[in-house]
């Protein structure tokens, strides 16, 4: 199998946790918290063809003022019958004007070239942020057939998460084996950040059953993303700096900040010849040293954005006995959460709005 079908299998799979076998397919070459020199993984998207965007990046605005997102206007007074949730919109409502931008590509080469024609943000950055949303039920790297279509809401603008993407809607080609599916960004009630969820209340992003870290704004990087000429090893939470770091596994420590200009302030932790490993951190628990023995759920440091790191985050990774990384997704078991019917009605208005908005 290639790099990536471990990813899908580890995400499809996720959910029931298998025990991995030293050689077996899920192993992987490259390590990317020590900063190999060479790795055997190819990980370029293939570059076959001229990007062409079947329909232009439509300003919301331009086309009715009815579609113009504005806090204190249409989403409030224009809609009185719906009791919005001011947590439940994207952002947190400190400007008055919010414009949500609509494009609708035809990939043809990678998602990349194909949102080039079509948007006005950088492709790189809104690529990146869909990737984001389609990783967990699609290889957005490779999985793409020419013929397949995106359409995303996004914002320009300043918003309490990175992430540009409003909604999207993924539409295979005729014949393609992926799936159609959608997403759309909601704020659970009780959660301190939008999240994206299914039509259905289901929300798109996994949790492993027990989190190395106790909230997160957003998963902005998971195992076996392209990198360069590696893949990414770990899995990536952006939390801000402080936030409660905690070992899953329990075990012994094996050692702490090593190759720190790459991996910052760094816990390994062994269990049973595998290790999880922290990396990024903002501090270390006084406890943690090399021998000492760390109970499942127990606090080891803070997120911080130590070592190669552009914002806080923890980088989680696991490691089998040989050395080589494991899909924590597939190392462990993971949810998917809901949305309470209290919720679903609030989301459903704002999946309405966004359908809305995408011409649906
Ligand atoms: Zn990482």
């Amino acid at each position: 199998m290639k790099y990536w079908q471990y990813l899908a299998v580890g995400l499809l799979a996720a959910g029931c946790s298998r025990e991995p076998v030293p050689g077996d397919s899920y192993f992987i070459t490259g390590d990317d918290y020590r900063a190999p020199a060479d790795t055997t993984v190819v990980v370029a998207v293939a570059d076959t063809a001229v990007a062409v965007g079947l329909s232009d990046t439509v300003d919301v605005q331009a086309e009715t003022d009815s579609m113009h997102v504005s806090a204190e206007d249409s989403l409030y007074s224009a809609t009185d019958s719906l009791e919005m949730n001011p947590d439940s919109l994207l952002a947190a409502d400190t400007t008055s004007t919010r414009y949500w931008r609509f494009a609708a590509v035809e990939i043809q080469g990678s998602l990349y070239q194909s949102l080039e024609s079509v948007s006005d943000v950088e492709s790189d950055i809104l690529g990146a942020h869909c990737v984001r949303n389609l990783v967990w039920e699609m290889n957005p790297w490779r999985g793409f057939i020419a013929g397949d279509s995106v359409k995303i809401l996004y914002t320009t603008e300043e918003s309490p998460r990175e992430n540009m993407v409003v909604a999207f809607e993924y539409i295979p080609v005729s014949g393609s084996a992926n799936h159609s599916f959608s997403g759309y960004l909601f704020t659970k009630t009780g959660d301190n950040w939008p999240s994206v969820w299914k039509p259905d209340g289901s929300e798109l992003v996994k949790l492993l059953d027990r989190m190395p870290v106790g909230t997160f704004e957003e998963i902005t990087s998971v195992f076996g993303e392209p990198r360069g000429n590696h893949i990414h090893q770990g899995v990536d939470y952006k939390a801000p700096e402080g936030t409660p770091v905690y070992s899953v596994t329990g075990g012994s420590v094996v050692r702490t900040n090593w190759n720190t200009p790459y991996n910052g302030n760094c816990v390994e932790i062994g269990f049973g010849g595998y290790s999880e490993i922290f990396l990024h951190l903002n501090s270390i628990a006084a406890a943690v040293v090399p021998g000492a023995v760390i109970d499942p759920g127990e606090q080891i440091g803070t997120i911080g954005n130590s070592g190669i790191s552009t914002a806080p985050h923890l980088h989680y990774q696991i490691n089998g006995p040989d050395g080589y990384a494991i899909d924590p997704y597939l190392y462990f078991s993971s949810h998917r959460r809901t949305l309470d019917a209290e919720d679903m009605v609030l989301f459903q208005q704002r999946v309405d709005l966004c359908r809305e908005m995408m011409g649906e």
